[in-house]
């Protein structure tokens, strides 16, 4: 059998038709290769969000059932003319949902997770010479209902059946030509970085950098799939390898700064300090799903016997927090529920900063020297984030890429591209 390769395209590489017929030339170069291919697309470019934009329209908060039903859709229109575009070539290809290959997926809307993929179909159609085009971001339960993985889950799609198919590797086609140092659209001088290890990667993914859904780099990881990010647009451009092992010697101790705007900060105040208390407020959020990304617990200023507790989640799930929190409060006994939405997070990440001392005490400085106050801070053993006024959040970066002497000669091509969610 020959080996196989996986290869995604984002909502911005399939956004009209001669991008269509641009994306069926780049997977036949890739079959002429001497390669077995499977293609994984996302959505016509901004499909997904108009599919948000008209259900809300219609019912604010619509079921999550039927918004799976729904946003599954933009996924299919495209498989299908991507197939097409590639028959049109002279090429054999056949595409197919994720309810028809079996991409199981646990019994979840909107977020789900990838439990099993049968790779039984996809083998047989390969072996008769077929260009495999498969939907992106979508799931099947046991029962056979319609899921979804989340915004962005097309990349997750992709190297899942990388791993499931024992790929030789997943290529990730997106608008940009990598991963860069920061945001290029942000920072012009942003550098791209040949390689980059997958803790790292993981660590710039949650922490805000769009390029990749974080979960894919995850299942990269946990199966060590090579993932390669590269742009659809410069195909001579190698992009950036996601790999396990960084190179031998770190130079720097951060390769990349990220900056998150889709938190909200969210106190509960005066819960009064008796053990269980943090234990119930998280777990009734877990109950419906909703990750919890930074914690502080303080001593309330007014009192002595109770505590603040500050966390953030996603500004997505904020209406479904909120409700909870509201049976919440009066379970725990606390004060009040608070909200704050003009917040970002801004994060640097390296392997580099382990055991190096000086890199957390450079970066509050550097937000101090650009007036930037921190409102909260975390960290784990390659990142720290502070969280700060979104109004700052552009500046933030800014000073920080320069301070970490991130910045490249060139600066990076990205007019004209659109953001690929
Ligand atoms: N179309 C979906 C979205 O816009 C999935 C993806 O693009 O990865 O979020
Ligand atoms: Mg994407």
């Amino acid at each position: 059998m020959k080996k196989i390769v996986v290869q995604k395209f984002g909502g911005t590489s399939v956004a009209d038709i001669d991008k269509i017929k641009n994306v069926a030339k780049t997977v036949i170069r890739e079959k002429n290769n001497g390669h077995d291919i499977v293609v994984v697309v996302s959505a016509m470019g901004h499909t997904t969000d108009h599919l948000v934009k008209m259900a809300k329209d219609i019912n604010p908060s619509p079921s999550a059932r039927e918004m799976d039903m729904l946003l599954s859709t933009g996924e299919c229109v495209s498989i299908a003319l991507l197939t097409m575009a590639i028959q049109a070539q002279g090429y054999k290809a056949v595409s197919f949902n994720a309810s028809q290959i079996g991409i199981l997926t646990e019994n979840v809307h909107s977020k789900a997770r990838i439990v099993d993929i049968s790779t039984e179909k996809l083998k047989k159609n390969l072996d008769e010479g077929n260009i495999i085009v498969v939907a992106g971001f979508q799931g099947v339960t046991e029962d056979g209902e319609i899921t979804t993985l989340g915004r962005g889950g097309s990349d997750t799609s992709a190297v899942a059946l990388a791993a499931a198919l024992n790929a030789e590797r997943c290529d990730i086609y997106t608008d940009v030509e990598g991963v860069y140092t920061t945001d290029p659209r942000v920072v012009p001088k942003a550098s791209r970085l040949d390689t980059i290890s997958y803790e790292e990667m993981l660590e710039l993914a949650h922490a805000g950098a769009n390029v990749l859904h974080p979960r894919s780099v995850e299942t990269a990881k946990q199966y060590s799939v090579p993932l390669r990010v590269r742009s659809s647009f410069n195909l001579e451009n190698m992009g950036t390898l996601i790999v396990g092992v960084e190179k031998m010697e770190i130079n720097k101790p951060v390769a990349g700064v990220a900056s998150d705007l889709s938190q909200v900060r969210i106190v509960v105040r005066e819960i009064p300090d008796t053990p269980g208390e943090a234990a119930t407020l998280f777990s009734y959020l877990a109950e419906e799903n909703i990750s919890v990304d930074m914690i502080i617990q303080s001593y309330a200023r007014k009192t002595t016997s109770t505590n603040d507790i500050a966390f953030t989640i996603n500004k997505e799930d904020l209406p479904k927090a909120l409700s909870i929190l509201e049976k919440v409060k009066e379970k725990l006994g606390a004060e009040s529920v608070t909200t704050d939405e003009d917040i970002a997070k801004v994060s640097i990440i390296g392997a580099g900063m382990i055991d190096r001392p000086g890199i957390a005490s450079t970066m509050f400085k550097t937000l101090a020297d650009s007036d930037i106050n921190i409102k909260m801070i975390s960290t784990s053993e390659i990142k720290i984030s502070c969280l700060i006024d979104r109004a700052d959040a552009e500046k933030a970066v800014k000073a920080l890429h320069k301070t970490f002497n991130l910045e490249s000669d060139e600066v990076a091509d990205v007019k004209g591209t659109l953001p690929d969610v």
